[in-house]
């Protein structure tokens, strides 16, 4: 007859399984929220996680009556994660939060802990090897789903600003533009374009000019809301895609990025670069462009004239 610890065995392995599966962190923690309190039934525990490209490390799940409220770890404070190797509560001087606590890791180091059993009790040896083997599962899964994350993001940005890259805006406008048809709902652009960047480039220094671009995408990242892709058309062009809304909100809309952007004072090496200006062209569907190429291509042809015009000035497409 099968006793209670392979039951937790088969339950471990269903448990592996299902976390090689997951894709995303979310799916991950319902795998977990589910599985842990039965592998570590009598038992309290927690799971502390280093948030995604963060410092802080949060408690992310816990189960049973624990010891101490949930409050995030100080990594300089708790062993685990300080030292990176299991910390057994009754071999050290150090207040832990639980009998047992054993550290997740990724291939640059400690991301978290999975710490179970109140501090004032020792852990069984079968726990301890629970919890052992439960940390390199989640360790595992939790460093697979972020290495492809981060390699996902490496394919649809752009290095030097962090905005989306010409490639998957294209994806974007696509999609946007099936989802708009669908809707009856409108999509605007705006072709944004420094002027006389060369000069600047010339003048100062190819990285002053990489500087200038970090700063401007930055720009237009803060003054544009979430639902809204920004771009990096090409070197000193950028493309916002911006769903809903009328042609006088898409215009308004560059009117403000042209004004924050000539507010701007940039300095390289501790001198103030001057100020910068943009032209920028404005379009919309389902008003001037049918298509995701028409609608790039009248935003396009819009900033054309705005810089025929003198630049520093939003003008928007023909009808
Ligand atoms: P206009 O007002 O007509 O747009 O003039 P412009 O000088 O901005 O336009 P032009 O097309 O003549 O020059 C664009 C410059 O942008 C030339 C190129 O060296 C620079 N550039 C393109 N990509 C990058 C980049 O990644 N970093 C830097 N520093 N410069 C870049
Ligand atoms: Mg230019
Ligand atoms: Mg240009």
């Amino acid at each position: 007859m099968a006793g209670p610890h392979t039951h937790k065995l088969t339950l471990l392995s269903g448990m592996a399984m299902l976390l090689q599966s997951c894709s995303r962190e979310t799916e991950l923690y319902d795998v977990i929220y589910w599985y842990l309190p039965k592998i570590f039934s009598h038992v309290s525990g927690r799971i502390c996680l280093q948030e995604e490209n963060k410092h802080t490390v949060i408690p992310i799940f816990e189960w049973g009556k624990p010891s101490q409220p949930a409050v995030a770890p100080e990594p300089l404070k708790c062993e685990v994660l300080g030292k990176g190797l299991p910390v057994s509560a009754r071999k050290t001087s150090w207040a832990c939060c639980c009998a047992y606590g054993v550290p997740l890791k990724d291939k640059d180091g400690v991301i978290g802990a999975l710490c179970v059993g109140n501090p004032q009790f020792p852990l069984s040896e079968q726990y301890r090897k629970l919890a052992l083997i439960t940390a390199e599962y989640l360790s595992l899964s939790v460093s697979n789903i972020r290495l492809n994350h981060q390699l996902y993001e490496l394919t649809i940005r752009d290095p030097l600003t962090g905005l989306y890259n010409r490639r998957y805006m294209d994806e974007i406008l696509g999609k946007e533009f099936q989802r708009a048809r669908r809707a009856g709902s409108a999509l605007g652009g705006i072709m944004v374009d420094l002027d006389h960047f060369k000069i600047l480039n010339d003048t100062l220094g190819h990285d002053a000019g990489d500087q200038v671009l970090k700063t401007v995408a930055h720009t237009l990242i803060n003054a544009t809301r979430t639902q809204d892709a920004v771009c990096r058309f090409g070197g000193e062009e950028f493309f916002i895609l911006m769903t809903g809304g009328t042609i006088k909100d898409y215009q308004n809309r560059a009117e403000d990025l042209n004004a924050r952007i000539a507010a701007l004072d940039i300095h390289w090496q501790g001198v103030s670069i001057g100020p910068i200006t943009v032209s920028l062209g404005v379009a919309g569907f389902p008003v001037h462009a049918d298509t995701p190429e028409t609608l790039v291509h009248k935003a396009d042809q819009a900033l054309y004239r705005a810089k025929e015009q003198g630049r520093n000035q939003v003008v928007c497409a023909q009808l």
